[in-house]
């Protein structure tokens, strides 16, 4: 099984936890760098971008971090994850930072105070089965994207899903809906990636 981290500096990491469990991935607590140094493959949860983006320079992590992704680690990141793996940001806060390795740029709070949190479901490339139930909570999107990456998903005219080979990202929560489709196929992303054998156990081309 995979070792994934999930980078508990703040936002709702017992849940990607959870889910991940539940994918059938060893998932780990990620607050220092060794702790980042002993992991196959990372997520990055929701929660608030700044703060997440201050407590990962605070912990020596932010460094560390981007070294990793620019040696082809798996990242997945939902909401305020996806703009820690976005590239560039429209409205930053100031002193806010991010990993990057997502050739993107994301607008934060984008869906507005109207529709601040909001449900829509979702079909999502790669994922079979169905759309998957979105759940966005003051959430991004993403205003442009350049030739690496792929949109997985869009709403309204809006990528809400994007993959650029290892790294993954969406701006719903997949982690509070009990559906864990979006966290197998990150688990399977990292055991690909890690040379392990397909953790959903299936042969290659089955789908
Ligand atoms: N609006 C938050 C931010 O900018 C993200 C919200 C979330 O992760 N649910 O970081």
């Amino acid at each position: 099984r995979p070792a994934v981290g999930v980078l508990a500096l703040q936002g709702d990491v017992r849940e990607h936890l959870a889910a991940l469990t539940a994918a059938g991935a060893r998932a780990t607590t990620v607050r220092r760098p060794e702790e980042l140094a002993a992991v196959d493959g990372l997520v990055i949860p929701g929660g608030e971008s700044t703060t997440i983006s201050k407590l990962a320079v605070a912990f020596g992590l932010m460094e560390p971090l981007r070294d990793r992704v620019r040696a082809g680690l798996p990242v997945y990141g939902s909401c305020a994850g996806m703009i820690m793996l976005a590239d560039g940001i429209l409205d930053p806060r100031s002193g806010q930072e991010t990993v990057g390795g997502i050739d993107m740029v994301v607008r934060r709070n984008a869906f507005g105070r109207q529709n601040e949190s909001f449900e829509a479901e979702i079909a999502l490339a790669g994922i079979e089965g169905g759309p998957v139930h979105g759940v966005f909570i003051r959430a991004p999107w993403v205003e442009s994207v350049g030739a690496g990456a792929e949109v997985l998903a869009s709403y309204e005219g809006h990528p809400v899903a994007v993959r650029q080979g290892p790294l993954l990202a969406t701006a719903f929560h997949p982690e509070l809906t009990g559906d864990t489709r979006v966290h197998r196929l990150f688990t399977d992303m990292v055991a690909l990636a890690a040379g392990a054998p397909d953790v959903a156990g299936e042969a290659a081309g089955a789908g």
